[in-house]
């Protein structure tokens, strides 16, 4: 296959600011990056112009549930392929697959489909423009009662390694976070186990004090779910999981940025206690997410969708409909430069999941997933793994 040149008004490598940038695709892979006149041009070099536009990173979304009408816990290839192309028109290029609390048996069928899906080899076209699944984030079931959102609390579980094992038996190596409840009997226990499998371990759904989560932190917890969503409220003489959480630089924080789970002071706060470098956008979107208002499934219960928030019966908050370009727009109308924006939606979850060197960087040798923004920080194109380059505008 033919390098590819791609000349852009700049890039964001996301560290680095780039003007008058080019970006040398060969395969599936970036080969360089730099300004024009500075890189070398490979021989034979197809030159493409994206005039006007800002080339990034391909967005890591570490937490989602699905998007398109379809639900990552139905498994079936047509789900996870609508799934995958329906957020990579919004620029997310890789994804981490979310489970809710469901029964054993349900949630045991859908890590094995969603396996299958990730292992099988062959990349069919419909997988071309899409987003890659790089893995599973089980949200649940050993989450806290009291927290547990809109998790239904019948399969809420406790602690189990049994369980946990035949979740990682059925994962075949494509589990990648496990989100629980550390104050719960037996969670240090599960975070050994867990760490031991690689998977990154997130502090979510919980009622714990600051002595339990520090506890999990120190037991190796590195992340945690939707910061302040189905979490014990923070107070300044029972700082709880929040305390510990904004104490910790080694855990990074997932925010939900849509302006209707956290609101903009305390999403302000969080970037300034955690800084750009942990923060880590995520859209917890549900199969409502470019959808039109209407019910929708989420896991194995029902949702309600009315003007883009999704509840459930209860008018609980249940996921969202946020797609992370809206993300970054909602980021950076608080005031935060692009280029710290944009870390919190590539360079930062794949480095915790990782996978800082393939994915959410513009270096040599990464997966060429490139998102072309337009002035506005609206998606006009997207190139998935050198293949699929589909520019709207
Ligand atoms: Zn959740």
């Amino acid at each position: 296959m033919l390098p590819i040149a791609i000349h852009a008004d700049r890039a964001f490598t996301p560290f680095e600011e780039i003007s008058d940038a080019v970006v040398v695709i060969q395969g599936s892979k970036i080969s360089a990056v730099g300004q024009r006149g500075k890189v070398a041009m490979p021989r034979g070099a197809r030159e493409m112009s994206a005039r006007g536009k800002t080339i990034v990173p391909g967005f890591v979304d570490v937490h989602i549930h699905g998007a398109g009408g379809r639900d990552v816990m139905e498994g079936t290839p047509e789900a996870l392929e609508i799934i995958a192309a329906t957020v990579a028109a919004h620029g997310t290029t890789s994804m981490v697959a979310t489970t809710v609390t469901a029964s054993e048996m349900e949630t045991c069928r859908s890590i094995a489909d969603i396996a299958k899906f990730i292992l099988d080899a062959g990349l069919s076209p419909a997988r071309e423009l899409a987003a890659e699944i790089l893995g599973i984030h089980f949200e649940g079931p050993f989450i806290s009662n009291a927290r547990r959102g809109v998790h239904p609390a019948e399969w809420i579980a406790a602690p189990s390694p049994p369980l946990l094992l035949r979740f990682l038996d059925e994962a075949r190596g494509t589990a990648q976070i496990l989100t629980l409840a550390p104050e719960l009997p037996g969670a240090l226990e599960l975070i050994a186990i867990a760490r031991e499998a690689g998977l990154l371990v997130s502090l979510g759904h919980t009622d714990a004090n600051h002595e339990q989560a520090q506890a999990a932190i120190m037991a190796g917890a590195r992340h945690a779910a939707h910061v302040f969503n189905a979490m014990r409220p923070f107070s300044h003489r029972d700082t709880g999981v929040l305390g510990a959480i904004f104490n910790s630089p080694d855990v990074s924080a997932e925010l939900i940025a849509d302006g209707i789970h956290v609101d903009s002071t305390a999403m302000r706060m969080l970037l300034d206690l955690k800084t750009p470098q942990r923060v880590i956008l995520v859209s917890d979107g549900t199969s409502a997410t470019g959808m039109p208002d209407g019910k929708f499934q989420l896991g194995t219960f029902q949702v309600m969708v009315k003007e883009g928030i999704c509840r459930n019966a209860e008018g609980k908050l249940a996921g969202s409909t946020l797609t992370l370009d809206r993300a970054l727009r909602n980021i950076v109308a608080l005031g935060v430069p692009l280029a710290s924006a944009l870390q919190m939606l590539t360079a930062n979850p794949a480095r915790q999941i990782g996978l800082g060197s393939r994915k959410g960087v513009l270096t040599p040798g990464a997966d060429a997933d490139l998102v072309f923004l337009d002035a506005n920080l609206e998606v006009s194109g997207v190139m998935t793994r050198g293949a699929g380059l589909a520019m709207y505008s």
